[in-house]
């Protein structure tokens, strides 16, 4: 799978002449990754891509990791100049730039660069990579989409798995690492987290999975995820272990009913924020509206969470190839949680969603 990173370097450059930004200086992120694929080490010395206004961009890196940088392909993409340690960086950075100009860094860029690079480049000016990069990265390239696919398939299969185990009697963490075990085996490269929210921790949304034992008659929610090329997945669905008792059954069916009706107000040209109110407004008008506190969905990508936001004061106007999760909860303290997520796509004319695993509540042992 690869991925079409000229035409990315060149559009950056269009955006940032536009944006009136002299330089981009990127270092390990998901921005490098997506401008020239390389996934570099995060580490205190500094590996940084300049892209100098009109200029070939250049990747920084220490000299120990040439061999790497040279391998991805960043390697054909652009010039690699190495530094060795001992040898100040930055003052590399700023003979490549102009003086004194404005320069566009990664959001992810650690305080300690951005500091040196602000020493190293007096009288300049710092923006974030993302007012330049994130029209870009919201809207997936096919090559994107396929790869978000596979990693919403692995993230399916390896519920499937997890439910055909049964959770019964098991500690919470158990099932998470059954889960990274599933994540790594159905297609994903990495696991890159694990919620496991068992009776009351189902209240927490971002519960961390820990020595709690599950238990008949529990509800249990499972939100986790992997990394395939690169790409993340993200699914969440509530189980019920045992037979579930009719608030639970209407509660889930409330979710579910918000989650489709996000899923239908997707369509290319409507602000986020539109589908942020269909799922607010089913759960509000259930009288749940207290319960459902966060947002609907995040942006997904090379990030977990990415632009767009699917939240209210997000006018953004959504546009075919955007990925973001639909992911509405109803929590009841000290009680249950309920959500279900699925990762969708906007299409032409709506949206699909790149997961398949059912939406009705399942009951497992
Ligand atoms: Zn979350
Ligand atoms: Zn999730
Ligand atoms: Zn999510």
């Amino acid at each position: 799978m690869t991925h079409d990173y000229d035409r990315r370097l060149t559009a950056a450059g269009e955006q940032s002449r536009a944006a009136g930004i002299d330089a981009l200086i990127v270092t390990p992120s998901a921005d490098l990754q997506y401008l020239v694929g390389y996934e570099a080490p995060l580490l205190e010395r500094l590996t940084a891509l300049v892209a100098p206004k009109g200029a070939r961009p250049v990747l920084i890196v220490p000299e120990l990791e040439r061999p790497r940088a040279t391998a991805s392909p960043a390697g054909d993409l652009v010039d690699i100049s190495t530094w060795l340690d001992g040898e100040d960086p930055y003052r590399l950075v700023s003979s490549l730039v102009p003086e004194g100009g404005t320069y566009a860094v990664s959001d992810r860029m650690w305080a300690s660069h951005l500091l040196r690079l602000g020493e190293a480049l007096p009288g300049s000016s710092f923006v974030t990579t993302s007012v330049v990069l994130s029209p870009l990265r919201m809207r997936k390239e096919r090559s994107e989409i396929d790869l978000l696919r596979t990693a919403a398939h692995s993230a399916d299969q390896s519920l499937a798995r997890v439910t055909a185990e049964g959770l019964e009697g098991r500690t919470e963490a158990d099932v998470a690492r059954s889960l990274t075990r599933h994540l790594t085996e159905t297609g994903c490269d990495t696991a890159l987290f694990w919620i496991v929210g068992s009776g009351p921790n189902g209240a927490s949304p971002h519960h961390d999975p820990g020595s709690r034992k599950v238990q008949m008659g529990d509800v249990v929610v499972l939100d986790f995820g992997g990394r395939a090329g690169g790409y993340c997945s993200d699914l969440t669905r509530t189980v019920s272990v045992g037979e579930p008792s009719s608030e639970v059954k209407e509660v889930h069916e409330i979710v579910r009913q918000a989650q489709e009706a996000a899923f239908q107000a997707v369509e290319p040209g409507v602000p986020a924020q539109e589908v942020d109110r269909a799922a607010r407004r089913v759960i509000d008008e259930a009288g749940y509206g207290k319960a459902f506190f966060h947002r609907t969905g995040h942006g997904i990508g090379l990030e977990e969470h990415e632009l767009p936001y699917i939240v209210e004061g997000n006018r953004a106007a959504l546009e075919q190839g955007m990925c973001f999760s639909i992911e509405p909860g109803i929590y009841l303290e000290g009680r249950f949680g309920v959500r279900i997520e699925d990762i969708v796509t906007v299409t032409g004319h709506g949206a699909e969603r790149l997961n398949e695993a059912p939406h009705d509540l399942l009951v497992v042992g």
